[in-house]
């Protein structure tokens, strides 16, 4: 037998309804078997980005069943809540194989980010909810694995665009830490004596450099070279951005 009930998704939820969808009532035939979040997740809206629900105007949990002809109204986190990050203590993340650049900016600013090219889905899910990281990903379906306490669909699919989107969602800007996390391994980078990595610079290099950092997993040498500047501007930017 089915049911109808009557929603409403409210401001950034939209973004996963079809056209004709969206800041409207839909009304939604579903079985008996089917809770809150099996009937949001059948709409497109993943539970991650639902901060809370009123069933006739009541609080519920996304495990309810709802009654006959129930109104029911979906709001979003908007970013920056406690609950966004509920049992999650820091701003870590793991994204899915598809997001390489976007891993590098987060690692640039200093962010703890799992990022690996042959990671399945299965495994991106274990480590978002084994390490407690936030799951960022352009692919929908994926957050809609229960086991995943917390994650982002990217709206964008330009990496500068996708970066300001998780650094204004999380409230990023006033904890950046440049030049911490090495880019390629996301091991941490400390300041080493030049003789140390000598041999690992390039003679020019040798010769213009006084300071060198070294990725203490990888080995990996960096230098402020001129892709530090390109990295300072884009701090600049972003901690700009926060302060709007
Ligand atoms: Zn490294």
């Amino acid at each position: 037998m089915s049911h109808i009930a009557h929603f409403r998704f409210h401001g950034s939820l939209n973004d996963f309804l079809r056209p004709r969808q969206r800041n409207t009532s839909i009304s939604y035939t579903y079985a008996e078997h089917q809770t809150l979040k099996d009937m949001m997740e059948a709409m497109g809206v993943p539970h991650v980005e639902v901060r809370e629900v009123l069933v006739n105007g009541e609080r519920s949990s996304l495990s309810q069943r709802l009654e006959e002809q129930a109104q029911v109204e979906v709001y979003p986190f908007e970013g920056g809540e406690a609950e966004l990050l509920a049992g999650i203590a820091e701003r870590r993340f793991v994204l899915d194989v598809h997001l390489g650049t976007l891993a590098r900016s987060l690692r640039m600013l200093g962010f703890d980010t799992v990022y690996e090219q042959h990671l399945h889905d299965a495994e991106l899910v274990r480590l978002a909810y084994e390490e407690q990281r936030i799951l960022l990903t352009r692919d929908v379906n994926l957050l809609k694995h229960k086991a995943i306490p917390a994650g982002y669909w990217l709206r964008s699919q330009q990496t500068e665009e996708q970066l300001q989107e998780v650094i204004s969602r999380y409230k990023l800007a006033d904890q950046l830490r440049p030049f911490t996390r090495c880019m390629v391994c996301n091991g941490h980078i400390v300041q080493v004596e030049k003789q140390e990595v000598l041999e690992q610079v390039p003679p020019k290099t040798r010769l213009y450099f006084e300071e060198f950092y070294q990725c203490q997993q990888c080995r990996r040498v960096y230098w402020k070279g001129s892709h530090f500047e390109r990295m300072q501007e884009l701090v600049r930017q972003l901690e700009a951005q926060g302060e709007v």
